[in-house]
Formats: C-alpha cells, sequence, structure tokens
C-alpha cells in the first residue's frame, strides 16, 4: 500500500483558495487510487505571524524534515512581510534552505489548446536552489546584501563547487531520460569565477553522460532563443537567480504563469515541496477566481518524484493521472479560469481536474 504523510502550508493571498482546490484533486486521487495519504496543515506566512509572531517556526522545519515525507506550500506575500527582526522570514526560502531542496524543477509546456507564444516547447528547467545571489540563503551568518551607508547598497553572489555538482547531476540525469540534450546557461564571459565555476562542474559531469549532447548558451542569448526558437530546447541547467527568471519568462511563453508546475527536491535525503511558480496575487485573493492549475502540477510532480525515488509504481501513475487530468481541463475552453480567459471559478476548476480524474482512473482500471 503506497502511504505517504504530507504537510500542507496554504501562506498567503491566492494560497487558501488554490490549495483547497488542490487538495479537492488529491482526495479524488486517493480514492480512485486506493492510495493512503495522510496530510496535516499548519500555518505559515501572515496567519503564523498574527499566532507566533513569525512567518515561519524552526519547529515546522524539524517537523517537515523528520516527519514528513513532502510539502504543499501556497504562494508568500512576502513584499508585504515585516522585516526579519520583526518576524518576517521568507517562508520559501526558509524551507529551501532549511530542507536543503537544492533542485527546482520547472517545466514548461506550450498545449495546442491554450493560447501561448511558443509553439512546440516543452522543456524543464534545473535551478539551483541554496545559494546564489539570493541574500537571506547564501550566508552562515549574517546576509547576503549590506548597505556600508545610505547611498551604498552591496549584494554578494556565492556559487560552490558542491552545489553546482549536485544540480547539473540531477538535470543530467533528467537529459538522459528525456532527449538526451541539455544546455548550460550562463554569463561566464563576464562572471569569470562564478560562472565558469558553474560552467565547469557542467563540463565535469558531462563526462559522466556521455550519450547527452550538451551546450553552453549565455543568459542574454539564451532570452532571445527562447523567444525565438523555444521548441529546441529540451533540459535547462542553470544558477539561482537565472533560473528563476528564466522559469518565469518559460511559462509566460506557455501561456500563463498561472499553468506552471514546480518542486524543490533532494535526490539524497527523498524530500520534496510542491509550490507554484507563481506569488500571492494578492490583487485576485478571495476572489475564488484564481487559477489553481500551477500548484495541481505541482502535486502532480511531487507524487510522481516520490513514486521514482522509492520505485512506487502506483504513486508515479498517481502524479501521471493528475497531470493528463489537468491536460484533458485546459482542452476545454468552457473549464477555464479567468487568466486564461474563461469564467469558471478556482473550486470549479478543481472539480473538473477532480472528474478527469475519475475518468481516467475508471477508463484504464487502474486501482485494480
Ligand atoms: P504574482 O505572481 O503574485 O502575480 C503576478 C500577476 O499574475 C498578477 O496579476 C496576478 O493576479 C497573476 N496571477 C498570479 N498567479 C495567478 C493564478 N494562480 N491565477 C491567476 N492569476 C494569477 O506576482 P506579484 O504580484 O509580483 O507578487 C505578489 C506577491 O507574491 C509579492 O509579495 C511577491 O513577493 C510574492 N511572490 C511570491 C512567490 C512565491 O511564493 N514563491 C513568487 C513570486 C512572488
Amino acid at each position: 500500500m503506497s502511504e505517504l504523510k504530507l504537510l500542507c502550508l496554504p501562506c498567503d493571498g491566492i494560497g487558501h483558495e488554490i490549495t483547497a482546490a488542490t487538495l479537492s484533486v488529491l482526495d479524488t486521487v486517493v480514492s480512485e487510487l486506493d492510495l493512503q495519504i495522510f496530510i496535516e496543515h499548519e500555518l505559515v506566512g501572515f496567519d503564523s505571524h498574527k499566532k507566533y509572531g513569525t512567518t515561519l517556526r524552526d519547529e515546522l522545519l524539524v517537523r517537515a524534515h523528520t516527519e514528513f515525507d513532502g510539502v504543499i506550500l501556497g504562494p508568500m506575500s512576502t513584499m508585504d512581510y515585516p522585516s526579519v527582526s520583526e518576524g518576517g522570514r521568507n517562508v520559501s526560502g526558509g524551507f529551501r534552505v532549511g530542507l536543503d531542496l537544492y533542485a527546482n524543477v520547472r517545466p514548461a509546456k506550450s498545449r495546442p489548446s491554450i493560447q501561448n507564444k511558443a509553439t512546440g516547447m516543452d522543456l524543464v528547467i534545473y535551478r539551483e536552489n541554496t545559494e546564489g545571489f539570493y541574500p537571506d540563503r547564501n550566508m552562515y551568518q549574517g546576509v547576503g546584501e549590506m548597505m556600508p551607508d545610505p547611498d551604498m547598497a552591496l549584494s554578494v553572489r556565492k556559487i560552490t563547487r558542491r552545489c553546482c555538482m549536485r544540480i547539473c547531476r540531477q538535470a543530467f540525469s533528467a537529459a538522459a531520460a528525456r532527449r538526451k540534450k541539455i544546455a548550460a546557461i550562463h554569463k561566464a564571459n563576464v562572471f569569470l569565477m562564478t560562472d565558469g565555476l558553474f560552467l565547469e562542474c557542467f563540463r565535469e559531469v558531462s563526462r559522466e553522460f556521455p550519450e547527452v549532447q550538451t551546450e553552453e548558451i549565455l543568459i542574454d542569448a539564451f532570452a532571445a532563443l527562447l523567444v525565438r526558437q523555444p521548441e529546441v530546447y529540451d533540459v535547462v541547467v542553470t544558477t539561482n537567480f537565472y533560473g528563476d527568471t528564466l522559469s518565469d519568462l518559460a511559462s509566460e511563453l506557455s501561456g500563463s504563469l498561472g499553468l506552471a508546475g514546480s518542486i524543490n527536491a533532494n535526490a539524497e535525503t527523498g524530500l520534496c515541496m510542491a509550490q507554484a511558480q507563481h506569488g500571492s496575487a494578492p490583487d485576485i485573493a478571495g476572489k475564488n477566481i484564481a487559477n489553481p492549475t500551477s500548484l495541481i502540477l505541482s502535486l502532480a510532480m511531487m507524487l510522481e518524484w516520490l513514486g521514482d525515488r522509492r520505485g512506487d509504481m502506483k504513486l508515479r501513475t498517481a502524479g501521471r493521472v493528475t497531470e493528463m487530468a489537468v491536460d484533458q481541463v485546459l482542452d476545454n475552453p468552457d473549464y477555464w479560469t479567468r487568466d486564461l480567459g474563461g469564467s469558471a471559478s478556482t473550486a470549479e476548476l478543481g472539480g473538473y481536474v477532480s472528474e478527469a480524474v475519475c475518468g481516467i482512473a475508471q477508463a484504464s482500471a487502474i486501482k485494480s
């Protein structure tokens, strides 16, 4: 019997709505595929700040590490958080570093039914998640940004061999199982040491995967090439900030940021966190009009990733069925939310995906 214990953290803004829709889909998957998934809800973000004086308690990180197989995290209203000294911790950064979830996996796929600017795109970006320019996660003590005086601000970027090697290895493994093509995105013509070290690691790992065809592309050129020939790329590996930016570009080219799933994972510990790519969308929060697709697809990715890692076919199938159900729903404009030009509510879209899960599971008699 496939068993999982998941920690669910709706967080801020549209987080509660899209998490509720995602959990309704998970309920259906659990009953259709006869899985055992236990879910515990906890507070992070503003809900946690109100009750505990901090947006993220250390205790939750410890529990996520020791008691759970995976985390479902909603989006944060980071821009509105109070300062760190007043309890405004970056929840996502806290989990990524606290659980050492070094691989942020962000697929972007254009669908014929959804208006997009990237016909034929089907790629996945492997973004390093635990260092780089991000000041809340690149220092042992202190933060990677400082102001020597009120008119000067400095930012430190940390790139390590260990982190470059492990993200490259994950990306190459994925490429070997896909179209056997990988592109490293960098700016080593200017950042000679930091991006230079990243490229050195990319080349070293490439020797372990002789069957994978490699390409090295400058980030500025890649931004243009992604728009010009999106169908060419398969697996893309890069450092933290470049990956963050390029994955939003790729998702938007595929039709909407609201369609973009992602996981944060550590292949060695087996921990995984499903997290939508977009933010907390305060402009539409509480209106039941947000598109929950991104978080539902993130859940699908997490189930498949956990299934792969444990050799558990049922979990793997659960992920695949969820993704197929989303694809089916997105094929029908009557089921679209407002961001895609439709009028379905967040909860309705979740309901349509659940119905599609039932249809797929019953048609293929998966349970038996
Ligand atoms: P955003 O992604 O929240 O919103 C950008 C635009 O996309 C908005 O018009 C919004 O309505 C729309 N949008 C986003 N998700 C949608 C969905 N699921 N369905 C329909 N429309 C959707 O970015 P922002 O407005 O720049 O940031 C808002 C807050 O989110 C800020 O506090 C920011 O710091 C935070 N943020 C958090 C994360 C995260 O939690 N990982 C990521 C990015 C931004």
